[in-house]
């Protein structure tokens, strides 16, 4: 018999003509409970807090690496130039209060090509999950 995961809405988005823009949902299955951001960012941040941004595995191009603009070390396991965090475990650039990044228009590639709910192999947001964000497309 197949799971079928019980999704609710947690939240709705609207636009001016009262119409959903955005939704956060949950769902779940058997694996756990994922969150759904299928919204905007600055939408999600009141309940994600930005939680990608103290995901593993922030890497750089080299040019980027090399650019002198980052504060980046040499991951020891991949051999990749990767984006410091903080011993809170938060990406360097993360204000803290806001939520919001603090080198937003000159952030890592890596980091506009990802959404946590959107792209290949992307299901959702585990809750208390480890994906490591260059699993991502
Ligand atoms: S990508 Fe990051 S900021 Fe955007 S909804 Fe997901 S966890 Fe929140
Ligand atoms: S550079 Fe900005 S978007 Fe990228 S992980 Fe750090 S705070 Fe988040």
């Amino acid at each position: 018999m197949s799971h079928v995961p019980r999704v609710h809405v947690l939240q709705n988005f609207l636009g001016a003509d009262g119409e959903i823009t955005g939704q956060i949902t949950s769902q779940i299955g058997a694996d756990g409970v994922w969150i759904q951001f299928d919204c905007e960012c600055t939408e999600a941040l009141p309940t994600c807090k930005a939680a990608c941004c103290a995901l593993r595995g922030t890497y750089l191009t080299p040019e980027e690496a090399s650019s002198d603009f980052y504060d980046c070390f040499v991951e020891e396991e991949s051999g990749l130039p990767v984006l410091r965090r903080d011993a809170d475990g938060w990406c360097t650039y993360l204000d803290r209060d806001t939520r919001r990044c603090s080198i937003y228009e000159n952030r890592p590639q890596t980091c506009k090509n990802f959404h946590c709910t959107r792209g290949a192999n992307v299901r959702g947001w585990k809750l208390s999950n480890a994906v490591n964000r260059h699993s991502v497309n």
